[in-house]
């Protein structure tokens, strides 16, 4: 009688210490599984940025940062990680190396912009890429050139030199893994800039900033606006201002992070059950997924395109195409374009070519 009420005992002990084994794993779960997001307030300390109209860019720059940050932390399941809260000096590298500590999912670095004639307004918003045209280079090198007011700067940036184009091409090369997370987001924040507060439009570009070097993870540059224009100093000096490009940046995050998950959910879901596909072939038609374009050259090996293989590169006009796979069944491309997004080209889609030329996929399918 007694073995067996010590039996039933240890069965409980055992049933419990599993219990809180999966608590307590889940637990870690949920902890390491929280958004982190590096909020980086441009300038600082003894680097005041730009001072269009008498404003300053570093302290509107980190009102804008602490309001999306208040944002974000209300919001409950967003770390958020400051670069700066006052008016400090940090070396750029230093800023990377903060978002990098941090392991974060997210680097965002918030700035104002300036130019010579004052009717030029308008808010932009920026990956690291290649600059596409002098303008853009133009910014990078004016954002860039506070390295010069640092100490080590050869040390720090392996011979950077703001004002030489050519050192800003081997800076892009860190970022291209997460170009198109980059994208996505700079291309919500944008649209919100421009959609629900109706900024003049200075579209998503790409150029050379170098805090974003050493950021290995999606990163984007956010010109809020140009202080040397009366009404968008004006903007962006005020309360109102602050709040509203707070929230349009806030409301941005949200929607790339719901993006996100959703991937994350999607790739789950499609695990245990491996359904083989039927197949669809759709004669004399080559299906391919394509999962980038850029203007830069990238060699197809795997490591460049997330262990993918296969990746045929194509060019068209200023631009390569990269393509993922190539058969002539639907279904399989298919299943080529959800392991695509699956490996983080959330916006991989299919095209059709027959013949070699390219053509619509709905037409193929109809069999027109
Ligand atoms: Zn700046």
């Amino acid at each position: 009688m007694k073995t067996t009420i010590v039996i039933r005992e240890a069965k409980k002990l055992i049933f419990l210490s599993f219990v809180l084994f999966f608590i307590f794993q889940n637990n870690t779960l949920v902890a390491q599984q929280k958004f982190k997001v590096v909020l980086d307030a441009g300038h600082g300390g003894k680097d005041p940025g730009n001072s269009g109209n008498g404003y300053s860019e570093k302290d509107i720059s980190l009102k804008i940062v602490l309001a999306v940050g208040k944002l974000l932390e209300n919001d409950g399941n967003i770390e958020v990680i400051y670069t700066r809260k006052d008016d400090t000096f940090l070396e750029l590298y230093e800023r990377s190396n903060i978002a990098q500590k941090s392991k974060a999912d997210l680097f965002l670095s918030i700035h104002c912009d300036a130019f010579g004639k004052s009717s030029v307004h308008g808010a932009g918003t920026f990956v690291l890429g290649l600059h596409e045209n002098d303008r853009n280079f133009d910014i990078a090198k004016k954002e860039n050139k506070v390295i010069l007011l640092e100490d080590d700067h050869k040390k720090n940036y392996g011979g950077f030199d703001p004002n030489s184009p050519e050192s800003v091409i081997g800076l892009t090369l860190m970022q291209e893994e997460f170009l198109d997370q980059s994208l996505m987001l700079a291309r919500l924040i944008q649209d919100n800039f421009v959609g629900d507060l109706k900024r003049n439009d200075r579209l998503v570009k790409q150029a050379g900033f170098l805090v974003l070097r050493n950021t290995f993870m999606p990163s984007v540059y956010v010109e809020a606006g140009f202080l040397t224009n009366k009404n968008e100093g004006a903007y962006l000096n005020s309360k109102k201002g602050q709040q509203e490009m707070a929230k349009a940046i806030f409301k941005a995050i949200k929607s790339y992070k719901k993006q996100l998950d959703k991937n994350v959910v999607i790739e789950i879901k499609t695990k245990p059950k491996p359904v083989k596909p039927k197949s669809r072939i759709v004669k004399e038609v080559d299906f391919k997924v394509q999962i980038s374009s850029s203007s830069k050259k990238v060699k197809t090996a795997s490591y460049n395109f997330k262990g993918l293989k296969g990746v045929e590169r194509v060019r068209v006009g200023a631009h390569h195409k990269y393509y993922y796979g190539k058969t002539s069944d639907y279904n399989k491309v298919l299943e080529l374009k959800k392991k695509a997004k699956a490996k983080g080209y959330i916006s991989a889609f299919i095209v059709a070519f027959k013949y070699g030329r390219k053509v619509s996929v709905r037409d193929v399918l109809a069999g027109k």
